[in-house]
């Protein structure tokens, strides 16, 4: 029979946002549990750009991602927390109030109180592109449009959106097919480019 691991809380990433949660988690004196389907700590700053220079960590005016991810570990290290890593969770389900079961691909089995939430992000994002072109509309978070501005580069809604896929497509290259991935929204805005003038290749000035 299976073993069931119980924690506090089980971390299913052991990307930056995850790792910090660890700390955070730490400091109120809850146990966390770290699940990764790689094979190493930090995410995307450690699988997809270790050496890349980082520039937007506040108080930190330059950090590599293997060096962020280093940093983080450092900064975790008095909450001991446990790693399970080349593990895929492949199912949650509700079994308390407030009590979760995972389980991975390898067998294990994870008993929580804690789960996370992640569609206010959608929520956000469409709300931003939503204000494309109106100046009346709040869009300081959106550093890809405000930063265009700052350039004097005109950049459409079709041409905004096509970038975002590729760049996507991109990134997502990489990691394992089996992991839930963004599919509605990049799925939504396809549909929507169908229907929108095609951004006009670069260089072509008429
Ligand atoms: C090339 C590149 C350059 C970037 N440069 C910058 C930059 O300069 N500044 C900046 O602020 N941001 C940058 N980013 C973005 C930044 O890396 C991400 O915002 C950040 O890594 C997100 O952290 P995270 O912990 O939320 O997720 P991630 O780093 O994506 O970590 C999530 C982890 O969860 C694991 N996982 C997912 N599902 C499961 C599952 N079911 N079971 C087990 N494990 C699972 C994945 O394997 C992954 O390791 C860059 C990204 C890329 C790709």
């Amino acid at each position: 029979m299976t073993d069931t691991t119980k924690t506090d809380v089980l971390i299913i990433g052991a990307g930056p946002c995850g790792l910090f949660a660890v700390f955070e988690l730490g400091l109120l004196v809850m146990k966390a549990h770290v699940i990764d389907i790689l094979d190493k700590i930090g995410g995307q700053c450690a699988e997809l750009y270790p050496e890349k220079p980082i520039y937007d960590i506040p108080g930190i005016p330059t950090v590599t991602g293997q060096g962020l991810t280093d940093s983080l570990m450092e900064q975790i290290r008095p909450f001991n927390p446990t790693f399970h890593l080349n593990e895929m969770v492949e199912t949650i389900e509700k079994i308390g109030d407030p009590l979760f079961r995972a389980t991975t691909d390898a067998g294990k089995v994870f008993e929580a109180k804690v789960i996370v939430v992640w569609l206010f992000l959608i929520w956000e994002r469409i709300d931003m592109a939503k204000g494309m072109g109106d100046n009346t509309k709040a869009q300081e978070n959106n550093f890809t449009l405000n930063g265009s501005k700052e350039l004097g580069v005109e950049v459409t809604f079709p041409e905004l959106a096509s970038i975002c896929l590729s760049e996507n497509d991109r990134r997502l290259a990489p990691y394992d097919q089996r992991l839930i991935r963004p599919r509605f929204v990049p799925a939504m805005i396809r549909l929507a480019l169908k229907f929108m003038r095609k951004p006009a290749p670069a260089g072509d000035a008429a």
